[in-house]
C-alpha cells in the first residue's frame, strides 16, 4: 500500500472510532478533535509534532480563553464590539509574539487553539467560570489533546500498513539463495528483437546491492544488483554491434545496449586496478536461476545523490538489514581490505 492510501485507510478507520467516542463521551467536541488531529500533521507528525502541536494548541486555547474572559467579564465602559476587537487584537499580538519562545513556535497550532476555544465558547454559551467538562477552556483542551493522540495513532497505523521500502524488485520479496554448483547462463538486454546476449561460464561472486549512480538499475529500483565474474568466463554471444561504452574515462568501462540502455557488463582495462580481471554483471538479466545471491549493500549513502530523501535512509538501512544485506557506505570490509592491501603492496608498504 502506498503512503497516501495507507493514511486514507488509517485516518478513515480511526476517524470513525473517534467520532463514536466523542459522540458518546460527555461534552467533548468532535470538530475540535479533528482540528487537533490536523494540527498534529501540520506540525510535522511524529513525537516532535505531537509535542509541538499539543503545547501550542493548549497555549492558543489559554490565550483565546483569556480574550473571552476579557470580553465578557471586564467592563471598562468601552462599547461592546470595540472592546471585543481591542481584546482580540491584544491577545492575538501576544499569541504571535510568544513564538519567539521555541516551545510556542508553532503559530498555526496556537491559532487552532485560540479559534476553537473562541468558537466553542461563543456558540455553546457554556459558563466560562464553572469548572466542569463543559467549560470552554477545559472542553477545548481535552478535545484538542485527544485529537492529537488520534493523529499520532493514525500515523503509526499507516506506517504498519505501508509497503516496505523498495530496494530492488528482484529482492523486495526476499533474497533467494544461489546454487553452489551453478553452471552459468546467458544475460539478455531488454530489446524485443536482436537483443544483445552475454554468456557467462560458471557462477558469479560478490553479488551485492549497489547504491552508486553509475551502475545500471531497472526503473523504480533504489539499488542496482551487481556481481563479478572472471573476464575469461564472459563472452558476448549475440549482437555485439549494439554495445557501446557508457563512459570511456571511468575506471569501469560499462558496455550498454545502444537501444534499450541496459548495461550488459563492466570491464576494467587498467592492469594495476585491484579488480583487474573481474567483469561486473547484473545477473537479473538472466532467466537462469542459481546465480550467487546478493550478500551486502554497497555505497548506500550514494542513493541520496540519485534523489532519495535523506529522511528515508533509516528506513532503507533497516530494510537492507532485514533482507540480510548489511549496509555499507563504501564496499564491504573484506573488499575494502582487498583494496587497501592492493594499494599497500603497490606502494611497497606490504610485501607478498
Ligand atoms: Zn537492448
Ligand atoms: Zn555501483
Amino acid at each position: 500500500m502506498d503512503l497516501i492510501t495507507s493514511l486514507a485507510v488509517s485516518i478513515g478507520l480511526l476517524g470513525g472510532v473517534a467520532t463514536y467516542l466523542y459522540l458518546t463521551v460527555g461534552t467533548i467536541q468532535i470538530w475540535i478533535g479533528f482540528v487537533g488531529w490536523a494540527s498534529f500533521y501540520h506540525c510535522g507528525g511524529g513525537t516532535d509534532g505531537l509535542r509541538n502541536s499539543i503545547v501550542a494548541n493548549i497555549f492558543g486555547a489559554v490565550i483565546g480563553f483569556i480574550a473571552l474572559l476579557l470580553i465578557t467579564q471586564v467592563n471598562l465602559g468601552i462599547p461592546g464590539i470595540l472592546w471585543a476587537s481591542i481584546a482580540v487584537a491584544i491577545m492575538a499580538f501576544i499569541l504571535v509574539l510568544s513564538a519567539k519562545v521555541e516551545a510556542l513556535a508553532a503559530i498555526p497550532a496556537a491559532v487552532y487553539g485560540f479559534a476553537t476555544v473562541a468558537g466553542y465558547g461563543l456558540m455553546s454559551g457554556a459558563s466560562l467560570t464553572d469548572v466542569n467538562l463543559a467549560n470552554p477552556l477545559i472542553c477545548t483542551v481535552v478535545s484538542l489533546v485527544i485529537g492529537n493522540i488520534f493523529g499520532i495513532a493514525s500515523e503509526k497505523l499507516a506506517g504498519v500498513m505501508k509497503a516496505p521500502v523498495s530496494i530492488h524488485p528482484a529482492i523486495d520479496g526476499g533474497v533467494k539463495p544461489g546454487t553452489a554448483d551453478f553452471a552459468g547462463g546467458a544475460l539478455s538486454c531488454k530489446c524485443d528483437q536482436n537483443s544483445v546476449e552475454v554468456t557467462i561460464e560458471g557462477n558469479s561472486a560478490h553479488n551485492h546491492a549497489c547504491g552508486c549512480t553509475k551502475c545500471w538499475k531497472p526503473a523504480g529500483a533504489a539499488f542496482s544488483l551487481v556481481a563479478v565474474v572472471s573476464r575469461d568466463n564472459l563472452s558476448v554471444t549475440a549482437n555485439e554491434n549494439k554495445l557501446e561504452i557508457v563512459d570511456a574515462s571511468a575506471a569501469i568501462q560499462r558496455y550498454a545496449c545502444k537501444e534499450c540502455g541496459v548495461h550488459m557488463y563492466g570491464r576494467i582495462e587498467n592492469k594495476d586496478h585491484v579488480f583487474y580481471g573481474l567483469d561486473f554483471i547484473h545477473t537479473e538479466l538472466s532467466k537462469a536461476e542459481g546465480w550467487s545471491a546478493p550478500e551486502f549493500a554497497a555505497f548506500v549513502s550514494s542513493i541520496i545523490e540519485a534523489g532519495v530523501n535523506p529522511d528515508q535512509m533509516d528506513g532503507i538501512r533497516s530494510r537492507l538489514n532485514e533482507l540480510g544485506l548489511e549496509p555499507h557506505d563504501c564496499l564491504s570490509p573484506p573488499l575494502m581490505d582487498m583494496i587497501a592491501t592492493h594499494t599497500a603492496k603497490a606502494a611497497g608498504v606490504l610485501n607478498d
